[in-house]
């Protein structure tokens, strides 16, 4: 994934989908701020974000389904902005399977072949069908499909017009959370096996990062930040990203001192270490940082104990407020003078029975894993990169 300033080395092969300031208003509302993202060939890409965010518009003026009010809209060398969806090379998925309910599912799939005059479907048709394993459905008519299968001849119907670039909008939105998590696995196999580009569309943080190699977290119409998932897991750069995929917990902190690549800051009366390489706040003394740790990272001790923490963690105490058991971990809420929700998630292995609401603690994590972030500039607008689509070109139903 290249960023907006970044696409000049993109590979303009046939994959790849290249955006420059396209945006979309809607009267005096702007859906999508111009954007530049380039999505490179191959690669399986994924728009991140709440209800209302620009993804779905994102794709659809990729798709050539809605007009872009400014920018262009390039498929490898090829600037589709101007060409109505069916001239484009890309097809759509979408939540609805939009299946052809009175033909049989071979039928549903050998369509796109059959309008295009082409007579001897059944090899290509059966290829397909194997790809994603309905090879033994092929007779059966959607109705007496599962909702995943359904899906999966969406997808098979799709790819037989071998688009360059596949959209895919929410196409899991309808299944139950057991079948969305399998057909998460089965489109990434799929797109795997075929090696298209495929841009994804979905509000659900777990099933972007299962499937894509690069995330586009959206927000309010802008591109907030664009990486891999666990780059954005790892080092997110603004509040909203942190908190949109997964938890994170905030420190209001001032940097204390700066030296050899870490910063020391001041919170609460205690002081925190911070490395220098996760913290995009500046490092001027006196300036603020949010300091951020993720659930997971934190060791809980009671207070009793607190003589056997290792030297040269980052410390903090409180008092148990919340435990919540949920099997593999329990996940308990910790008042703190920094921070009065604070989250912590620990895994099930040896449970100290006195960790429970009202207990006095200590949270305590390796300094490596807190990140730090600008406390006054928590949006970071218009960051983009660049892409390649292909979307189906016939809208079927
Ligand atoms: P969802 O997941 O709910 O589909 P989204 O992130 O895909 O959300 P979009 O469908 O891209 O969001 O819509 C972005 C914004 O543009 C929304 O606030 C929506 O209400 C607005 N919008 C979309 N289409 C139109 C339209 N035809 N006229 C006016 N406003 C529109």
């Amino acid at each position: 994934m290249k960023t907006t300033n970044d696409t000049t080395t993109a590979g303009h092969g046939g994959g790849d989908v290249r955006l420059t300031g396209i945006g979309k208003t809607y009267g005096s509302f702007t859906a999508v701020h111009p954007l530049d993202l380039t999505v490179p060939q191959g690669s399986f890409f994924a728009l991140l974000g709440a209800s209302g965010c620009g993804k779905t518009t994102t794709l659809r003026m990729i798709a050539g389904l809605e007009e872009p009010t400014s920018g262009a809209v390039h498929l490898g060398d090829q600037d589709v902005t101007a060409l109505p969806p069916y001239k484009r090379p890309v097809n759509t998925v979408f939540q609805s399977y939009a299946l052809f309910p009175h033909l049989d599912i071979f039928e549903n799939v050998a369509f796109g072949l059959r309008r295009r005059g082409i007579k001897s479907v059944k090899k290509q048709v059966e290829e397909m069908l194997e790809l994603v394993q309905l090879g033994e459905q092929a007779r059966k008519k959607p109705h007496q499909l599962s909702g995943g299968q359904q899906q999966r001849v969406a997808v098979a119907r799709a790819l037989i017009n071998h688009p360059k670039v596949l959209l895919l909008d929410e196409p899991l939105g309808a299944l139950d959370l057991k079948l969305r998590r399998q057909m998460q696995l089965e489109l990434k196999r799929i797109q795997t096996e075929v090696g298209i580009t495929f841009v994804h569309v979905t509000h659900d943080q777990e099933e972007a990062m299962t499937m894509a190699d690069t995330v586009a977290v959206m927000n309010a119409g802008r591109v907030e930040q664009l990486g891999s998932p666990a780059d954005l897991y790892e080092n997110p750069r603004t509040t909203f990203v942190a908190n949109f995929l997964g938890t994170s917990n905030f420190i209001e902190a001032e940097v204390d001192s700066a030296s050899g690549g870490e910063l020391v800051l001041k919170a609460g009366g205690g002081k925190l270490v911070l490395p220098g390489a996760r913290n995009s706040a500046p490092t001027t003394t006196g300036g603020k940082v949010l300091v951020g740790v993720r659930p997971e990272k934190i060791s809980l001790t009671h207070a009793d104990d607190a003589g056997e923490i290792p030297e040269g963690r980052n410390r903090i105490t409180g008092r148990i407020t919340g435990a919540g058991f949920i099997g593999v971990s329990t996940q308990f809420v910790v008042d703190s003078p920094v921070c009065s929700d604070f989250e912590v998630y620990v895994q099930n292995i040896d449970r100290d029975a006195r960790l429970v609401p009202g207990a006095e603690v200590v949270l305590h994590w390796n300094p490596a894993h807190t990140f730090g972030l600008d406390a006054a500039q928590s949006l970071l607008a218009g960051t983009v990169g660049s892409a390649g689509v292909e979307t189906v070109a016939e809208e079927v139903g």
